[in-house]
């Protein structure tokens, strides 16, 4: 139901972002992707997904003008680069709080911001952030994440309000633990800072906030993605969908 629709997902040649673009694939969207890693891997996916790739740094305010600007107009647009470090407050190293305000927060107000005139003037667009259960809630030694996930969720709602009679919605996705290399890479700093082994750190801080005691797939990201993506969802904007296994709830 998505042909002749156009899909940016930032981000997405890993873990969530990668299976956000396959559902919309699936669904017969026209893919972008955009994120770094092996070259041969990357033209790969282009392959699989029939996508084109930018290699946009999502940090660099004039890179995302450039790939707005080469592979627009997009319909549907997914903000889903993000990275994450683990540190107490005192000892955040200031070029990380940087980077990840940029990359978690500020990439999306750039992305959106350019996205924007298109979709209003065909009146339809979504726009589909990928936040955190951390937009919600915190844990301690991720002071620039879950200030970045916090503003993500402000700046969705606000941008929501103002394209709410334009046929273009805008939502957060709120995942908890999902098993992908961004949470993989966390563990040893997290071993570190809490003083734990890898078996405490899987048990007792990732799944013990997860009621329902197992990682959220990646593909259970993509399926709510597609149906954000439906008609039946253009009264659904303003929202931050969790989906983190209960989390949330406690
Ligand atoms: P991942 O590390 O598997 O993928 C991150 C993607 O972002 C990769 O494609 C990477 O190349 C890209 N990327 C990194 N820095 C970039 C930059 N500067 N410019 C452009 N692309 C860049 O991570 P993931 O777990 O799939 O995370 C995707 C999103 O989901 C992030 O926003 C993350 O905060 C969020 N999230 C993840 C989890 C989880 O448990 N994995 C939970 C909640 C939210």
């Amino acid at each position: 139901f998505l042909e002749g629709r156009r899909a940016l997902v930032t981000g997405s040649t890993s873990g969530i972002g990668l299976a956000v673009a396959r559902a919309l694939h699936a669904e017969g969207a026209e893919i972008v992707l955009n994120g770094f890693g092996d070259e041969s891997e990357i033209a790969e996916l282009c392959e699989e997904l029939g996508a084109k790739h930018s290699g946009a740094d999502m940090t660099d305010t004039a890179a995302i003008e450039a790939m707005m600007e080469e592979h627009g107009p997009i319909d549907i647009l997914v903000n889903n680069a993000g990275m994450q470090h683990v540190a107490p407050v005192e000892e955040f190293p200031v070029d990380k709080w940087e980077k990840i305000l940029a990359l978690n927060l500020g990439a999306a107000f750039h992305t959106i911001r350019l996205a924007v005139p298109h979709m209003k003037q065909q009146g339809w667009g979504r726009i589909i952030n990928t936040a955190s259960a951390h937009s919600k809630t915190a844990s301690p030694f991720k002071t620039a994440y879950v200030a970045a996930k916090h503003g993500l969720d402000g700046l969705t709602k606000t941008v929501a309000l103002e394209l709410a009679e334009s046929g273009v919605t805008a939502n957060c996705i709120s995942p908890g633990y999902v098993w992908t290399p961004l949470v993989e890479n966390q563990i040893p700093d997290t071993m570190q800072a809490r003083n734990m082994t890898r078996d405490e750190v899987m048990n007792d801080v990732l799944l013990a906030k997860q009621p329902t005691k197992r990682f959220v797939q990646p593909e259970e990201i993509g399926a709510l993605a597609v149906f954000l993506c439906r008609e039946e969802a253009g009264n659904v904007t303003g929202a931050n969908w969790s989906v983190d296994g209960g989390w949330t709830a406690e």
